[in-house]
């Protein structure tokens, strides 16, 4: 049975092969998983080294080489979703025969769980910073020409810079530029930008300094990370997301998902908790969604809200969901999603429990 189960997990292992044209360079990736996608596939090939990654449920292969000749700066990536190819097509600088495809790096050929691979980063330019309230911002942040990927639905990333000469590393979440949702992922936005709506802290040692960032800056980006599946949402009837302050900025992706790509959804209600009004992120496309479309719904709860605020006040609780979280019919297919200061998420997470949902009908946004 041991041997069995060897051969399976060898089977399932990636391999690769290249071949060479006068002009061109292609390397060819067998994934062996039969939904293959763009999301899945993360290439980065600046000077002569080229690194490839490919996402396999939770395992990550990667190719990593110095190549033997140089390369131009942009390629082409070539996917066949169903039999699980990838290619990643590469332009000689010369037109002179490759002996050998490059020396192979450290992590060339290993294909290892995901949570064990390291974080890559690139550096990526900020190209533009607009106001969205007091003290949150819309970052947007360019990819270089020399690196290919998407950040999946539910997925954030990792900022690093260097601060009074030490690393720091923080996650944010990358968004859609806004809330519209005539159109469909990817071909809606140049997938080279990374959208980010993050929060200044007044004393915050990351956000200042990232506040501090000029246009034409550069910072490092990381490869896409997470738990969350798209597969929670499939077949799904009603979707619940709990957001708190930044804490939404994973609901922008999956929102939008949803209501685009799943055509049994019946209901979307985003219930928002802020402290005061004016800390509200996106309130004005919020309601004119809530208006377009009317499967979607949105409540604003404030935790220190004004005099004359009319509308919901106080912090999360089992009651206060309660009257929130109505299936749209009995035994509907439904999720829950979470995302906060960790008090608010975990909180949360028991208010749900102790109304009775499950585990599967749930997802919490964490690091
Ligand atoms: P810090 O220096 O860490 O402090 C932030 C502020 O909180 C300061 O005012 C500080 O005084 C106070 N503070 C610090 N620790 C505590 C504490 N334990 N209790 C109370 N107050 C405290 N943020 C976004 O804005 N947008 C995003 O899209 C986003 N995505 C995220 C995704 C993930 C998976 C996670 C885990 C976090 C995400 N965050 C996001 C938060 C982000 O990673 C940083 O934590 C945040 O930007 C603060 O960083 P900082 O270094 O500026 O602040
Ligand atoms: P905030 O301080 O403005 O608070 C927003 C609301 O959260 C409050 O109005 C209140 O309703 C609730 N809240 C705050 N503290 C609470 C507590 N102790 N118990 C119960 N409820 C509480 O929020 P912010 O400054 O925008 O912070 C957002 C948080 O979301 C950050 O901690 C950030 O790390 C986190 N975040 C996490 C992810 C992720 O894990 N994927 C993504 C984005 C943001």
């Amino acid at each position: 049975e041991k041997k069995l189960l060897a051969a399976s997990a060898k089977d399932l292992t990636p391999s690769y092969d290249w071949f060479q044209t006068d002009g061109m360079v292609t390397i060819v990736i067998y994934t062996k998983q039969k939904d293959m996608n763009a999301e899945l596939v993360i290439v980065d090939c600046q000077d002569k080294r080229l690194r490839g990654e490919i996402i396999v449920n939770d395992y990550s292969y990667v190719l990593e080489v110095d190549l033997y000749h140089a390369v131009e700066e942009d390629f082409f990536i070539n996917i066949a979703e169903k039999v699980g190819k990838v290619e990643i097509i590469l332009k000689k600088k010369d037109n002179v025969h490759w002996k050998m495809l490059g020396q192979p790096l450290e992590s060339h050929n290993t294909f290892i769980k995901r949570k064990n691979r390291g974080l890559f980063y690139r550096k990526c330019k900020l190209v533009s910073k607009t106001e969205v309230t007091h003290d949150t911002k819309l970052f947007c942040f360019m990819l270089p020409k020399t690196t290919r990927f998407q950040v999946p639905t539910g997925q954030h990333v990792y900022l690093k810079q260097i601060i009074a000469g030490t690393e720091v590393v923080k996650p944010y979440t990358p968004l859609l530029p806004f809330l519209l949702l005539d159109f469909k992922e990817p071909s809606c936005h140049d997938s080279a930008n990374i959208y980010l709506m993050i929060k200044i802290y007044s004393c915050g040692l990351f956000t200042q300094a990232l506040d501090h960032l000029q246009i034409g800056d550069c910072i490092s980006i990381s490869n896409p990370e997470g738990n969350f599946k798209k597969s929670q949402v499939q077949a799904l009837e009603d979707l619940f997301l709990l957001a708190a302050g930044t804490g939404f900025t994973p609901m922008v992706k999956l929102l939008n998902f949803a209501l685009s790509e799943v055509s049994s959804l019946r209901t979307a209600k985003l219930i928002f908790f802020n402290k005061t009004e004016d800390d509200i992120l996106w309130r004005n496309q919020l309601e004119q969604l809530a208006l377009k479309d009317e499967r979607f719904e949105v409540q604003f709860v404030l935790s220190e809200p004004a005099r004359d605020w009319v509308g919901k006040q106080g912090r999360i609780s089992s009651s206060l969901l309660s009257g929130f979280l109505k299936r749209s019919r009995k035994d509907s297919k439904v999720l829950i999603c979470i995302c906060g200061p960790t008090p608010f998420t975990e909180q949360g997470v028991q208010c749900l429990k102790d109304l009775g949902y499950s585990q599967e009908e749930m997802h919490a946004f964490t690091a």
